[in-house]
């Protein structure tokens, strides 16, 4: 099991009192951006390409409690940008744990190992490292080489002295399953909690276009990697999350689940899109036009998009849907999902992205980014 019991039963007790007060739509996770800064310019992000003075800026952590406090949600995760690079990032973790938030402070970890003595582990606070894979497919991803060395000497540090970590991996098209198994191997050996996945959002904004995964394509990447289970792999998912990836079940977007908030407002109406702003947790829920959303509603702009910021959501409210999804969940989370068709995907040969396209370092100075693509 990868989370504490008192974290699911805080989850678990959330969501059972949203439902007897007859809300439809309730926050499960807040997103809170502190910054879009970033020590790193991926190629599949969207976050980091905003002009200098906007790079510049930082949410207080007065405007982090605030909205916190106005959203209720039992989770918060702290992407970016890199936090790490956020002045006052102590005080923020230091404020949301006082607030009895599961915080996961969602990291590159190229700052992390000498910044641990800011922190102090708790179960609220986890740290959710970002790799996309193993060694070349993570430097090749993140457009910077000895990357994954410098996040597994972070991990081990910080697993050393009582830290909660997990890992979160995006995957795009041309992933190869057999080396993203072999990284969850990696990853369980060294010791981290649980492995957070999601297909990577086609933003129209990163500077590679070319690498972003239609539905189809996912399901089948997905089925390839996630059948014939290791029984040591541990996830920081959904089970019914995964079997949605997978193509064995069929979600709407719930995008109010994980709601966005940065240093423009309350993001409309998910973390992807940025369909305007609300100036209070309230009138998003109230004034965003959540038809226009997801798959179904014939958005282009959610046409192809399976994220687990959309997503996740939405199973674990089919798990607390009813007995049904109760008992699905139970099921998905031994199963090991034997599947002989999957087996044999594992047998084609796929060449590795990084082998594919060569590799252009991109190179980020503080507060700005600078302009780069692979060629
Ligand atoms: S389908 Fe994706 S892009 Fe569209 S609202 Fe949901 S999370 Fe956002």
């Amino acid at each position: 099991m990868s989370v504490p019991i008192s974290q699911m039963w805080t989850v678990a007790t959330y969501i059972l009192k949203q439902k007897l007060a007859g809300r439809k739509r309730y926050p499960l996770v807040l997103m809170l951006e502190p910054l879009f800064r970033c020590n790193l310019a991926c190629a599949g992000c969207g976050k980091i390409q905003y002009p200098a003075h906007i790079l510049k800026r930082n949410l207080s952590p007065e405007e982090c409690f605030r909205a916190v406090d106005e959203c209720g949600a039992p989770v918060v995760t702290i992407p970016g940008g890199e936090p790490l690079m956020h002045p006052q990032i102590r005080e923020i973790v230091e404020g949301l744990v006082a607030r009895k938030k599961y915080v996961y402070l969602c990291t590159n970890a190229l700052l992390l190992e000498e910044k641990l003595d800011q922190f102090t582990p708790s179960k609220y606070l986890t740290f959710s490292v970002h790799l996309d894979g193993q060694r070349e497919e993570h430097d090749f991803a993140v457009c910077r080489e000895g990357g994954y060395d410098i996040a597994v000497r972070a991990i081990r540090a910080a697993l050393k002295r009582g830290f909660r970590v997990t890992t979160n991996t995006t995957l795009f098209d041309g992933a190869d399953p057999n080396s993203v198994r072999a990284f969850f191997d990696e990853m369980m050996e060294l010791g981290v909690e649980g492995m957070m996945l999601s297909p990577g959002y086609s933003y129209e904004k990163a500077p590679d276009q070319h690498h972003f995964l239609g539905r189809a394509r996912t399901r089948r990447l997905f089925r390839a990697i996630l059948s014939n289970r290791k029984r040591h792999w541990k996830f920081n998912l959904s089970p019914l999350f995964m079997e949605f990836l997978m193509g064995k079940r069929h979600y709407r977007c719930t995008p109010w689940g994980m709601p966005t908030y940065n240093i423009f407002g309350w993001q409309k109406p998910c973390y992807l899109l940025q369909d305007g702003y609300a100036d209070t947790f309230e009138e998003l829920m109230a004034e965003t036009e959540w038809s226009r959303y997801g798959t179904e509603s014939g958005n282009p702009k959610c046409a192809n998009c399976m994220v687990h910021s959309g997503y996740e959501a939405s199973a674990v409210n089919d798990t607390f849907g009813s007995l049904r999804g109760l008992l699905a969940t139970a099921k998905a989370t031994f199963s090991r999902y034997r599947d002989p068709e999957a087996a044999e995907m594992l047998r084609e040969r796929v060449v590795p992205a990084h082998a594919r396209n060569p590799f252009v370092q991109i190179e980020v100075s503080s507060g700005s980014v600078a302009e780069g693509t692979r060629v």
